[in-house]
C-alpha cells in the first residue's frame, strides 16, 4: 500500500516537472543586524545586534506583477537567516528574487501609526543559478522609524523570552504593538486591542517590557476580549480638580487595583531584565517599608520582587525588624498561576495583593526560610 502511494507521488511530480523545468534548490541566505542604543536591555547596546525573531519572506521580482512569495523563514538571534525554496518555471529558468523583513512573528507584530506591519526590502538579485544565493550583512537604515520600530521589537523579544520561552507562561497569540502609540495615550499603555508605545519610548526597554506584562496580566485574568473602560481607571488618590488626569509613577499614592496593576507590570519588566536582587539596575531591593499599607506600585513591585528574588534585602521594617526573605522556592510560571485563578467577579471587584494572599501563602507553606507572616509584615500589605 505504502508503496503504490509513492509511486503515485512521484508520477505527479514527473508530470508537473513535464509541463514546467524540472524544480531547482535554492537557499537565500544572509544576515541583518540593527544598531542597538536602547535603555536597560539584556543584550550589548551601542553595537550593531541581530534582528532576532524578525520574519524574512523570500520574494521573487516580475515586471509589471505583484511579486510572489517563494518561502518564509526566521531571523535567528545572531542576526542570520537561511531560507530554502524551489525555483521550477520553464518561461523563466532562473529567478530575480528579494528579501522582504518584516517586523512580525507569531506571538506579536510591530505596526506604524496607520496599522501598516514594519517592514524592509533587500535590493534584488538578478537571475540566479540554483544552490546557495548570499545577501551578505545588511542593516537597518540608521536614524530611522524603522530602527526604532526594531528596538520595540527586540525589547518584545526580551519580555518573551523570560515570561514564555523560559517560564512556559503563554502571554497569548499575535499582540499587536503600535508604535508610535495613539494620540489619547500620552505616556504608553495596554490594553485589550493591544500595546501602544509612545514616539520618545522606543529605545525604552523597561517600558515596552512593562506593557508586555500587562498583556501577561490580561491574558492569565483571560479577559482580552472583555471590555474593563471604566474599571479601576482611577489611579492615584489626588481629589479636586486635576483628580481626572492624575497620572501614575513609582511612588504615587494610588488605588489599590492600578497600584497592583501597575505594581505588576513593573515586576515582570524588572524581572525579565534581571532587575529583581540587583540594584544596579533598579530600586526594587531595597524599596522602604510602607507602614501605612497604602496602594502603591513601587511598593507593590518590591513585594512581588521579594518573592521571587534570591537573596534578602538590606531594609528593615522599623515596626518588626525583620528584614526581607530569602531563597524561596518560587517561580514566576507560579506567579503567572495566581493570577490565573482569578474570577471575574475578583477583577470586577478590583483587586489588590491582598486578595492573592491566601493563594500566595499555599504556595508558600513548605518552604524553608522565614515566615509567611514576617515576609508579609515587611512588605506594604496590611492583611
Ligand atoms: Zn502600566
Amino acid at each position: 500500500m505504502k508503496s503504490s502511494l509513492r509511486l503515485i507521488v512521484a508520477l505527479s511530480l514527473a508530470t508537473l516537472a513535464g509541463q514546467n523545468a524540472m524544480a531547482a534548490d535554492y537557499t537565500a541566505a544572509g544576515r541583518l543586524f540593527y544598531y542597538d542604543a536602547r535603555s536597560l536591555s539584556t543584550r550589548p547596546l551601542n553595537q550593531n545586534n541581530g534582528a532576532a525573531n524578525i520574519t524574512v519572506e523570500v520574494r521573487e521580482k516580475t515586471d509589471g506583477q505583484a511579486a510572489t512569495k517563494l518561502a518564509t523563514g526566521l531571523v535567528g538571534w545572531d542576526g542570520r537567516f537561511s531560507v530554502p525554496f524551489s525555483w521550477a518555471s520553464a518561461a523563466d529558468p532562473r529567478p530575480d528574487i528579494y528579501l522582504s523583513f518584516q517586523f512580525k512573528n507569531s506571538k506579536w507584530r510591530v505596526v506604524n501609526a496607520n496599522g501598516a506591519i514594519y517592514t524592509i526590502s533587500s535590493p534584488v538579485r538578478w537571475n540566479n543559478a540554483a544552490g546557495p544565493i548570499g545577501f551578505g550583512d545588511m542593516f537597518v537604515p540608521r536614524n530611522t522609524d524603522y530602527e526604532k520600530a526594531m528596538w520595540v521589537f527586540q525589547s518584545m523579544n526580551e519580555g518573551w523570552m523570560y515570561v514564555e520561552s523560559e517560564s512556559g507562561v503563554d502571554a497569548g497569540d499575535q499582540i499587536r504593538v503600535q508604535w508610535p502609540g495613539k494620540d489619547d495615550c500620552p505616556t504608553s499603555c495596554a490594553s485589550t486591542s493591544g500595546i501602544h508605545i509612545t514616539r520618545a519610548r522606543a529605545g525604552n526597554t523597561k517600558n515596552v517590557i512593562h506593557e508586555y506584562g500587562h498583556m501577561v496580566n490580561f491574558h492569565a485574568w483571560e479577559i482580552l476580549s472583555f471590555d474593563f473602560t471604566g474599571l479601576g481607571n482611577d489611579y492615584c488618590r489626588t481629589e479636586g480638580d486635576d483628580a481626572a488626569s492624575c497620572g501614575h509613577d513609582w511612588n504615587s499614592l494610588e488605588w489599590p487595583y492600578p497600584a497592583f496593576k501597575e505594581g505588576w507590570a513593573n515586576f515582570v519588566a524588572y524581572a525579565a531584565l534581571d532587575c529583581i536582587g540587583n540594584n544596579n539596575c533598579a530600586d526594587v531591593e531595597d524599596r522602604r517599608f510602607n507602614r501605612n499599607g497604602e496602594g502603591n506600585e513601587g511598593n507593590v513591585t518590591a513585594v512581588l520582587g521579594d518573592i521571587l528574588d534570591q537573596h534578602g534585602d538590606s531594609h528593615v521594617n522599623p515596626d518588626t525588624g525583620v528584614q526581607g526573605r530569602d531563597n524561596l522556592d518560587w517561580n514566576f510560571r507560579a506567579m503567572v498561576g495566581v493570577l490565573a485563578h482569578m474570577s471575574l467577579i475578583d477583577i470586577l471587584g478590583e483587586p489588590d495583593v491582598t486578595d492573592y494572599v491566601d493563594e500566595i501563602r499555599d504556595m508558600y507553606d513548605g518552604v524553608n526560610g522565614p515566615t509567611w507572616e514576617s515576609m508579609m509584615n515587611n512588605s506594604w500589605i496590611a492583611y
